[in-house]
């Protein structure tokens, strides 16, 4: 079932959605080598619990963390631990908060250090395939057009796009209907309306699409062991123009 959202349930979604775009810059600080990523989720979730949220990943499904930290060959839903990064890795910080009763949801994959060209490439392509995809997220379109933009970005640039994990609606609810996947055709699937709350989420791998879930049972790994990347924003479909609800000024401001 979808739920169209009001004005006021849109605010509401908006200050959630600031937190975790706030979390991630504060996160962004303190990505360098030596920092473990259990170190980065005690910082999240005491700057969600301070600033009047709480984590929305935390016992989510049972996860038991405050973040979703991917390192390198993991796509995304990686477990925090005592690995410490080092100079070269990709690290996606998937961030999620609760407040008021709305979700915010929003991830960015950082590079520790210098990165090679390649994985470069990646992350500012994968970025990119964000925005091309939330460009297509307005009032009469279909939700085939934000998959085909990122389907398109990607393997035009030679990257391959995860299919089994996708966006989603969001809402009082961490995952609402519809599902928005990464790959598509223009012209098919829902209708978008006014008021529609999506988080837009490409993931894309440097090699092959294919995944497996680690024995962890939460992160998703890609086959080929090459690194992945993942961006996400959640926005409201509108007329003419998305509406962006999280934002990524926090970290940019700063790197
Ligand atoms: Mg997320
Ligand atoms: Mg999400």
């Amino acid at each position: 079932m979808i739920f169209y959202k009001t004005e006021e349930e849109i605010e509401l979604l908006k200050l959630s959605n600031e937190l975790v775009a706030k979390t991630l810059g504060i996160l962004s600080r303190e990505i360098a080598p030596g920092v473990s990523t259990l170190r980065l989720d005690k910082i999240a979730e005491e700057y969600i619990r301070d600033n009047g949220g709480k984590p929305g990943f935390l016992g989510y499904d049972g996860f038991p963390n405050t973040l979703c930290v991917s390192i390198n060959k993991q796509v995304v839903h990686g477990i925090p631990s005592s690995y410490e990064l080092k100079q070269g890795d990709i690290v996606s910080c998937d961030c999620g908060v609760l407040m008021n009763g709305f979700y915010g949801d929003s991830s960015y994959t950082f590079s520790v250090g210098t990165v090679n060209t390649e994985v470069q490439r990646l992350l500012k392509i994968t970025k990119e395939a964000l925005f091309l995809g939330i460009e297509q997220a307005i009032e009469g379109n279909h939700l085939g057009d934000i998959g085909f933009a990122i389907q398109k970005h990607a393997e035009q640039n030679s990257f391959s796009v995860v299919r089994e994990m996708v966006g989603h609606g969001i809402g009082r609810n961490l995952h609402e209907d519809p599902q928005v996947p990464n790959f598509g055709k223009s012209g098919r699937g829902l209708k978008l309306r006014e008021g529609l709350v999506l988080a837009i989420e490409p993931m894309l791998n440097l090699g092959k699409r294919d995944i497996y879930q680690d024995a962890d049972g939460w992160a998703i790994v890609t086959a080929d062991g090459k690194p992945a990347a993942h961006f996400e924003h959640t926005v409201v479909v509108r007329k003419g123009k998305a509406q962006i609800l999280s934002n990524f000024e926090f970290i940019e401001d700063i790197n």
